[in-house]
């Protein structure tokens, strides 16, 4: 591995200096347990890593009624173990939950995750469910960037030459909101999911009509889906066996995943059909409270 230099800088605007100056020779550090393995395995030729967590905004973690904003190096055990983060935001403490095993969730960040831009991340999914948004510092200011357009191809995301991402920002959910992440793994922990679906359900007033569905896959594409036919199938429509199944059939139609030695194109479309199916149910049990 290239030796590089370690930075821990204390503002966004030095953490933009840093990147601008170095170009792509220089990456910002959340966790570490994608870019150091990354970085040993030569994918990076690294001058500097910048760590982003002694930048305040970075660590962020608050929740109140206008939502929640997670700073970009806030570690997954911080999310799981937040009272009101595990009643009002259960979906994203389902993906957050199961990122590696306990060390890596000591380290590991949503925002380390989403940047990563893996098919397979865990977080992914369920911040495109409850509509989050990616806030990006850079040399030109700031932009906010939806979280299903963050990722443009594996490994690859929207941020220009020194951007970084700050914070991530989830709205308040409304009333008769619910949400659920499950990923099919062939061992019970300690793998990269084979397939997997994020569902949010947003239930009518009666409690018995779909009023909005998002529904996001993983791992079956070069990037982490946003299944708009599969969610907007369901809007307006009513809770039952024949609604779900179809939007489980579309969503189906709508994963491109490949075969690998994980699983093959077969399998995970079967998977995606049975998880979109449990994941609908899972959201409505929990919109239902
Ligand atoms: C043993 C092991 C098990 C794992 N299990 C899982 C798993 O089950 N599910 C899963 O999804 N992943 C898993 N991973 C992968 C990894 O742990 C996760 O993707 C994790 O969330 C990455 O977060 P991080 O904070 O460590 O990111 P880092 O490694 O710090 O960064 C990841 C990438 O994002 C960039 N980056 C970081 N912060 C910023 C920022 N603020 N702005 C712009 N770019 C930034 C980095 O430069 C790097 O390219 C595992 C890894 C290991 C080693």
């Amino acid at each position: 591995m290239h030796p590089f230099n370690y930075v821990a800088p204390l503002t966004v605007k030095e953490a933009i200096d840093i990147l601008e100056k170095h170009g792509d020779r220089a990456r910002p550090l959340a966790g570490g347990t994608d870019l150091l393995v990354q970085a040993r395995g030569n994918k990076w030729d690294l001058d500097a890593v910048v760590d982003v967590k002694k930048i305040p905004e970075a660590m962020q973690l608050d929740v109140s009624n206008n939502g929640l904003t997670i700073g970009a190096g806030v570690p997954c055990y911080q999310i799981y173990d937040h009272e009101k983060i595990k009643s009002d935001y259960p979906g994203i403490v389902d993906g957050a939950f199961i990122i590696g095993g306990i060390q890596i969730q000591s380290r590991a960040a949503i925002g380390g995750n989403l940047c990563n831009a893996a098919p397979s991340g865990d977080a992914i999914c369920p911040l495109i469910v409850y509509g989050a948004t990616a806030n990006i510092a850079g040399p030109s200011g700031n932009r906010d960037v939806s979280v299903e357009d963050f990722c443009v191809g594996p490994g690859k995301t929207v941020l220009k030459n020194g951007e970084l991402l700050v914070s991530i920002s989830v709205p308040d959910p409304p009333s008769g909101f619910g949400a659920a992440y499950e990923r099919f793994i062939p061992r019970n922990e300690m793998d990269i999911a084979v397939a997997a679906v994020a569902v949010s359900v947003t239930l009518d007033n009666s409690g018995t009509n779909f009023e909005s569905v998002r529904i996001a896959l993983a791992s079956v594409g070069p990037t982490p889906i946003f299944a708009t036919k599969a969610s907007n199938s369901l809007q307006g429509k009513p809770i039952n066996e024949r609604s779900i199944s179809e939007a489980a059939t579309i969503a189906k139609d709508e994963s491109s995943p490949i075969s690998d030695m994980r699983g093959t194109i077969e399998h995970r479309k079967q998977l995606i059909e049975v998880i979109t199916k449990r994941m609908i149910n899972k959201a409505i049990k929990r919109a239902r409270g």
